[in-house]
């Protein structure tokens, strides 16, 4: 049988008072409203980034149709220019051949009216593309602003929780001291058993850790006790202080 003085088991009740705060504490620091915001700001950044590929690839494709046509109507320009120097150069008289040129000629600019009108439907198709791409990029800016913010208050918040920890563990340390650390080893691990709160006033018949109370039987028993002999709680195994 251990024995503890009854001062030293107030002295544990206090203890357990600053283990509460602690845990409360670490609880607080880990349930940050903060952590949550963040993780769904990621996720909304994570569509926003799939959204900005599909709107990516699709105005590259119509920039590319752009481009192509816009090289169609160089090349027809070219020809065009070659057909008009070899109307003019002199080389070509016969009536015939004239004609052909011409009509060659008035060929290439019916194409290119009309690739000329396919590059401004795919403009006008870029157009909204280019608009969305551009509030892509407004909402991606204000994700990762509000997303920074969030983790500097969480951080901020962290080092104010870690920084009250480490006053009340200060405090609790500097009470272990005056007990047996026996004692402590005890009480430490009793409290190592989930949701065990390890020390506890008996109130009458009641024992304050698990609000049962004791047999009759065994709380006279336990009043023949020396006063510093150390007694557990049958049900919830806290050390009950009378
Ligand atoms: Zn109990």
């Amino acid at each position: 049988m251990s024995s503890a003085s009854p001062e030293s088991l107030d002295q544990l009740l206090e203890i357990q008072e600053l283990d509460k705060s602690i845990a409360a504490l670490r609880h607080q620091k880990n349930t940050l409203a903060e952590r949550e915001s963040i993780a769904n700001l990621e996720e909304e950044s994570s569509h926003l980034q799939k959204k900005k590929d599909l709107v990516s690839k699709e105005l590259s494709s119509k920039e590319e149709d752009q481009q192509r046509l816009e090289d169609e109507v160089n090349a027809i320009d070219e020809r065009v220019m070659e057909q008009e120097a070899n109307l003019y150069s002199g080389e070509v008289s016969a009536i015939k051949d004239l004609q052909a040129i011409q009509g060659d000629i008035a060929g290439l600019q019916e194409r290119k009216r009309l690739v000329e009108d396919q590059i401004i439907m795919v403009m006008e198709q870029l157009e909204p593309l280019k608009t969305l791409w551009d509030s892509l990029l407004i909402e991606e800016q204000s994700n990762t602003e509000q997303r920074n913010q969030l983790q500097a208050t969480l951080k901020n918040n962290e080092e104010n929780i870690d920084e009250q920890i480490e006053n009340v563990a200060e405090e609790r340390s500097g009470m272990t001291e005056d007990i047996s650390p026996d004692l402590i080893e005890i009480y430490e691990k009793i409290r190592s058993r989930p949701g065990s709160i390890a020390v506890a006033q008996l109130s009458g018949r009641t024992c304050k850790g698990c609000h049962l109370d004791l047999p009759a039987v065994e709380v006279d028993r336990l009043k023949k006790l020396p006063a510093d002999e150390l007694i557990n709680c049958e049900e919830c195994g806290c050390i009950l202080v009378r």
